[in-house]
């Protein structure tokens, strides 16, 4: 692959992960190391117990429960250990030994969430894509009534697809949210946990959310090792240990950017705007075509090759020197993949498109 960036051209961050901020929020975030809130202090050197963080931790646990219309019952937690700690911490709170829990493999998230519950309970695998390279969300399977939870992978950041409806049953849902948390309202009261690294739609990489009911919890006869226990850091305000001060603060930001966006309702109509542009273009141009089935297509992750993969290369260059960067598919994965966050302003979705029309006007 060429290394032509133009140093003075705008860029977009197609990236998956860590991915595209919020101008405004970078903006801010780089003020705050300078300077935090006009007290000439760093970000980076307040205690954690200082009034000045504690007021960010709840400001952003605040606009967390309000955006998602989270009920009393529910917790908003800012873990570490990165969205792969929620795969084992999961099951090690939630499932007792003897008891099952319900996956979905919908691609290699959910598989390495399966090993990790695997350790702990029971698990019944209800359905899997896998044969068909993840390129599906599985429908139809049969949901056990009497299972402690439905564990899914809403988004499959690595695929490009995504849950466009929830699988109707009476257990709760646990969720992993990491590639598409704010970006469109949810059916609260069907998940019981919910968890995302917040590297994507949500911050820099460094802390990942935990959203879980309370009823979830206390139900497990095992001891569980203090820092792995849900209810310390519900106990401790996410303060048990010292948290990640300055992602969570960027949290915070882009928490409050969503809120000046309109919220939920409004970011969904955004993403479908934009994912609509990308989803046409590859659609009607002879070079190129999607890699997942049209109903589950991701509205975050768009998943794409060219129809002659000799021509690749040639395109990944005029996009990098237009300015489109972090464009490559996952590394098992190949062609490419346009990561359109929240963050994604409408006119990046269009810069590509055009691209790619132009593209297949020289070399259609
Ligand atoms: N789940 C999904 C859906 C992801 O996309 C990722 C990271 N790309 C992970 C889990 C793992 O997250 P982390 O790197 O925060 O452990």
């Amino acid at each position: 692959m060429s290394t032509i960036t133009a140093k003075n051209i705008k860029k977009y961050n197609f990236s998956a992960g860590p991915a595209i901020l919020a101008a405004s929020v970078i903006k801010e975030a780089a003020a705050a190391v300078s300077d935090f809130n006009g007290i000439g202090l760093s970000i980076l050197e307040i205690s954690h117990r200082s009034k000045g963080f504690v007021d960010v931790m709840n400001e952003a646990t605040s606009l967390a429960r309000e955006l998602l219309g989270l009920p009393e019952d529910y917790e908003v937690l800012f873990l570490t250990g990165g969205a792969s700690s929620q795969f084992f911490m999961s099951a090690l709170n939630l499932l007792d030994s003897e008891e099952t829990a319900c996956y979905v493999d919908t691609g290699s998230w959910s598989a390495k969430a399966i090993k990790e519950a695997k350790l702990y309970g029971n698990v019944n695998i209800l359905s899997s894509s896998k044969e068909a390279a993840y390129n599906y969300i599985p429908k139809g399977y049969e949901i056990p009534g009497d299972a402690k939870y439905l564990h899914l992978t809403s988004n499959n950041t690595i695929y490009g697809t995504q849950y466009h409806s929830w699988p109707e049953t009476t257990i709760p849902i646990v969720c992993d949210m990491s590639s598409d948390i704010f970006s469109r309202p949810l059916p609260i009261n069907r998940f019981g946990m919910i968890y995302a690294g917040a590297q994507k739609n949500m911050g820099p990489a460094g802390t990942t959310m935990v959203i879980i009911r309370k009823d979830m919890l206390g139900r497990v006869s095992r001891t569980i090792p203090t820092m792995l226990n849900y209810q310390t850091h519900i106990d401790k305000n996410s303060a048990f240990n010292t948290p990640p001060v300055y992602p969570i603060y960027v949290c915070m930001l882009t928490l409050r950017w969503l809120k000046e966006q309109g919220g939920l309702e409004a970011m969904e109509k955004q993403n479908k705007a934009k994912a609509a542009i990308i989803y046409n273009e590859i659609d009607s141009n002879p070079l190129f075509k999607g890699t997942t089935a049209i109903e589950d297509r991701s509205l975050m992750n768009v998943t794409f090759v060219m129809n002659d993969d000799s021509l690749t290369s040639a395109f990944m260059d005029i996009a990098t020197a237009a300015g489109c960067v972090g464009l490559a598919g996952y590394r098992s994965v190949g062609g490419f993949r346009a990561s359109i966050y929240n963050a994604m302003p409408v006119e990046g979705v269009q810069v590509l498109a055009d691209l790619m029309k132009e593209f297949a006007h020289k070399h259609g």
